[in-house]
């Protein structure tokens, strides 16, 4: 058997500037077809080791191209995302392709309208590229959960991208789109980005609308960006951010000028690091990259802060029993009826319900449905979701009081880097633990941004997470700025 070799140096590569893109369509220099079709060139040279890409709108991106080459050329006024090429993770819909949320169950499926989030980028003249793999209905940490196989880290093919974001993160890493939109229940933007180094950001919960996001649980799901830069990044999430009379939790507060935000300096910001983040379980290789970007934070004249917030440790339980039980109900409605799949082999209603859940949904959802009815079950409901919610206050509270003393906590985004594929999928437990320090900052509502740190002696990169307080982006986005210069210097 031959094998193919690919040299990573050509997986990875870092995108252009949106700002210097955009120089170029606004000029002239750069045709947005020309850039479209460059993207695809690439997608078609490394789609099929690294799986990012589960469907493409080639159709739609030159159409929407064309539309900016030629305004370009009258002259007109051009929107912030003009000609950009994005890539949109496959739990949003967007019209004209498929929507899997990476499950068989949903194989084939068209949905009829566009996401908020997806209809605002392109409003805003982005060129949407296609729809990216992740972990099915959202639920891995990855994207090995995926029914359509698993996305490849470009950093290092035989390791996974994280997840459940893992192709959003993965395609910005390999320069297969610009920016993309992911979504974080409980770390899905901000592991995968950490994996993959690059920039991820977790919106304050309301501010990113949720509206056309197939639903894992609702109470925790966020729409946010990836990008190769926080400045983008911030760009970005300016551009989806918002209320939406289709979501009613989305908030009325205006939306800030994030990349504007992001220039400010951080000297005289109050930094938190608390202990409980920095215990055992944490590579010494991520540790010493993270405290590499607080020296960093330091000599840009930011306080250090010693804090603690000591119900961390609860945090993993508390988000597999909120996040099971709320998903065990939204996808009650994958039934073979209205949506998806629907077995062949039934005989009967009933039948039909069992049998096209059973041969639709994979291990993974199925045994987070089980555990989420379980949970919402007469009995166990006051001893399991009643307490779970009864903490996630106290976990929520206790962000609160630390963000009465400081202006942003940082912590590592993840324990380890990238590990290996197969690595832990036989152990349920051990993916869970991957996302204990993404987990309290979802059950707590508040903003958190991912940003490269530095990188293990193999070569692999590290996130730092900078965590703000509820509609704190643009302090997040400052304290990321400067980490992210201190990487440059
Ligand atoms: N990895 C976590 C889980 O499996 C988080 C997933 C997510 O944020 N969507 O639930």
């Amino acid at each position: 058997m031959t094998e193919t070799i690919v040299s990573t140096e050509t997986l990875v590569e870092k995108p252009a500037t949106l700002a210097s893109l955009r120089a170029g369509i606004v000029s002239g220099t750069t045709k947005a077809t020309d850039l479209a079709e460059s993207y695809y060139a690439r997608i078609a040279a490394h789609n099929p080791l690294l799986n990012v890409y589960l469907s493409l709108t080639r159709e739609q991106a030159l159409e929407q191209a064309g539309a900016i080459d030629a305004a370009a050329a009258r002259g007109d006024a051009l929107p912030p995302l003009a000609g950009i090429p994005i890539a949109i993770k496959d739990v949003l819909v967007m019209q004209g392709t498929t929507a899997t949320a990476g499950s068989a169950i949903l194989k084939g499926y068209e949905p009829p309208y566009d996401a908020t989030s997806v209809a605002k980028l392109k409003a805003a003249g982005a060129v949407l590229l296609g729809k990216l793999n992740c972990d099915e209905f959202a639920m891995g940490s990855s994207n090995e959960n995926s029914a359509y196989g698993p996305v490849r880290n470009p950093v290092d093919p035989e390791r996974v991208p994280g997840g459940s974001s893992g192709g959003s993160a993965a395609a910005v890493a390999a320069n297969l789109a610009v920016a993309t939109l992911g979504t974080d229940t409980g770390g899905s933007i901000r592991q995968p980005a950490s994996f993959c180094g690059v920039v991820g950001v977790l919106p304050t919960y309301g501010r990113v609308s949720r509206y056309g996001l197939i639903a894992f649980a609702s109470s925790l799901d966020r729409v946010g960006p990836f990008a190769a830069n926080v400045r983008d990044a911030a760009e970005v999430l300016g551009v989806i951010a918002g209320a939406d009379r289709n979501d009613a939790t989305s908030s009325q507060l205006p939306v800030p000028d994030y990349a504007a935000e992001s220039d400010k300096d951080v000297k005289g910001l109050r930094i938190g690091i608390p202990a409980e983040y920095f215990a055992e379980g944490l590579d010494p290789e991520v540790r010493a990259a993270v405290e590499s970007g607080i020296e960093v934070l330091r000599n840009a004249g930011c306080e250090i802060k010693p804090i603690s917030l000591k119900h961390t440790g609860y945090a993993i339980p508390v988000y597999y029993l909120v996040a099971t039980a709320e998903a065990s109900a939204n996808l009650a409605r994958f039934d073979g009826v209205r949506y998806g799949h629907r077995s062949a082999k039934a005989t009967n209603l009933s039948s039909m319900y069992r049998l096209s859940r059973e041969e639709g949904f994979g291990a993974e959802v199925k045994r987070r449905i089980l555990l989420g009815t379980y949970a919402l079950s007469a009995g166990y409901y006051d001893a399991y979701y009643k307490k779970a919610q009864q903490v996630r206050r106290v976990l929520a509270e206790e962000f609160m009081t630390a963000f009465g003393e400081v202006d942003a906590i940082v912590t590592p985004t993840a324990p380890t880097a990238a590990f290996k594929l197969g690595e832990k999928t036989d152990d349920p437990l051990a993916m869970y633990l991957a996302d204990i320090y993404t987990v309290t900052a979802s059950l707590a509502g508040i903003c958190g941004v991912t940003v490269p740190c530095g990188t293990t002696s193999g070569g692999l990169p590290v996130g730092m997470q900078v965590l703000g307080p509820h509609f704190g982006e643009s302090t997040a986005f400052r304290v990321a700025r400067a980490v992210e210069a201190g990487q440059s210097s």
